[in-house]
């Protein structure tokens, strides 16, 4: 086949076939095919899109490209397209386990200015975030559930597209971006797959017609491979949950596997735990929401969540005494007036939590996994002068500058908005 025949081929809008398209990704990672004639491609299928044969073509591609995990009947796994706050996984997971369901994950780190699970569990003293793939699936056999760092066994190729989308202006198109992420969820092995599709401010889909098509395609992929999949499209104009930063965000999960939480975090992971149980045990949603309720109450979600990280090697009595929410300095802002919040979209808590040290500027930068923030009055809450606004945790002093940034995030007004529900849409198993 001749490379720029096909790349020409997708450019004047024609479809490709699946061999050619296997041809394109296999000769791309062999190294034959330089990363200017990629690009060529991905951008041509970007300004023209791909059929959904092409996309599910292209999947398959990226998930030849490594190794694959057999499919599990009865795991679940949960993948959340990212935003501020979102700690989901951490609290998801040990519930679900303690209801009956088994669940296995392959998480990431942070990326600009959303936050990632690996690194909010590595503010836990110990935890091997890094289990080889065999490791995770008997621990998911034997506990109900693992958590890992991504591996460079599963979709190969997903890894070296993705950074050359990512320097190339190729990263905003729908059919890359369902690829890209279906084939890990399929590389992974789980049957169910939940997709927690974030539309908003401080998500990369800003809005949810776009975020629609992309639940859509997703959807189709998943199906394509036997997969049962759920999009639930849910707002990220606000951070979620109170808590933003790292360890604070562990000790915000831990308080809803304890259940003493209930706010727009717990609605979130209460929804998608009785979504997925009410599937796999063929119940009825009031049901898998009863059953939620039981475990967080009866203590088994909280001792499901210490033997995970135990299996996982954490310090327990490091977690026990909550060392990892410990911070030396904590700044207390306070309203200027009284009125109802409104604060800024949550791409820009985001960046603030880059400045404080709980999110990355470069690859190389070291976190303070102490560092990051209580709001404490969100969107449309009344708020009296004087009361605090947000707390600011550090383990270095933060500087007059930055804090002064922190207030401008919040604007107190006369009268409430409107107020914004949580979930916003599903497409349904
Ligand atoms: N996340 C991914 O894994 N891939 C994309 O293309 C976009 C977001």
């Amino acid at each position: 086949m001749n490379t720029v025949n096909l790349i020409t081929k997708k450019a004047d809008k024609k479809e490709l076939t699946r061999e050619e398209i296997e041809f394109l990704v296999s000769f791309y990672m062999s190294g034959n095919m330089p990363d200017y004639q990629m690009s060529s491609l991905l951008m041509a299928i970007k300004l023209n899109g791909m059929t959904k044969e092409e996309t599910v073509n292209y999947t398959r591609a990226l998930l030849e490209s490594g190794e694959t995990i057999d499919l599990h009947e009865d795991w679940v796994d949960k993948h959340s397209t990212g935003g501020v706050g979102d700690k989901t996984t951490i609290a998801l997971m040990p519930i679900l386990a303690a209801m009956g369901v088994n669940s296995f994950k392959i998480s990431g780190r942070g990326l600009g200015h959303t936050g990632g699970t690996v690194d909010k569990l590595e503010s836990i003293k110990g935890l091997d975030i890094e289990l080889d793939i065999d490791k995770a699936i008997e621990q998911t056999n034997t506990i109900g559930l693992s958590v890992t760092g991504q591996t460079p066994n599963l979709t190969p190729a997903d890894k070296a597209i993705y950074a050359l989308r990512d320097v190339s202006g190729t990263v905003a198109s729908i059919p890359l971006i369902a690829a890209s992420i279906m084939s890990k969820k399929i590389a992974s092995g789980s049957k169910y797959i939940l997709i927690d599709l974030k539309v908003g401010s401080g998500a990369f889909m800003k809005n949810i017609d776009e975020a629609k098509e992309l639940g859509k395609v997703m959807k189709e992929i998943g199906e394509s491979f036997g997969r049962k999949v759920f999009i639930l499209f849910s707002r990220m104009e606000q951070p979620l949950g109170q808590y933003i930063g790292n360890g604070c965000e562990v000790y915000e999960a831990v308080k809803l596997v304890e259940n003493r939480l209930d706010n727009d975090f717990t609605q979130l992971v209460k929804k998608i735990a009785s979504e997925i149980y009410s599937e796999a045990k063929s119940v009825s949603i009031e049901e898998a929401s009863n059953k939620f309720d039981e475990v967080i109450k009866n203590g088994e979600a909280k001792s499901k969540f210490v033997e995970w990280i135990t299996n996982q090697g954490a310090d327990v009595e490091y977690f026990n005494s909550r060392c990892y929410f410990r911070p030396e300095y904590r700044y207390v802002l306070r309203a200027n007036m009284n009125g109802y919040i409104k604060m800024a979209g949550a791409e820009e808590f985001g960046k603030m939590l880059i400045e404080l040290g709980a999110g990355r500027k470069v690859k190389e930068d070291k976190l303070d996994y102490q560092s990051g923030m209580k709001i404490e009055a969100k969107n449309n809450e009344e708020i009296e002068l004087y009361a605090p606004m947000v707390t600011i945790y550090s383990s270095t002093e933060v500087s007059e500058d930055i804090l002064q940034k922190i207030t401008q995030l919040f604007v107190i007004e006369e009268n409430p908005s409107d107020n914004e529900e949580l979930i916003i849409d599903e497409l349904r198993w």
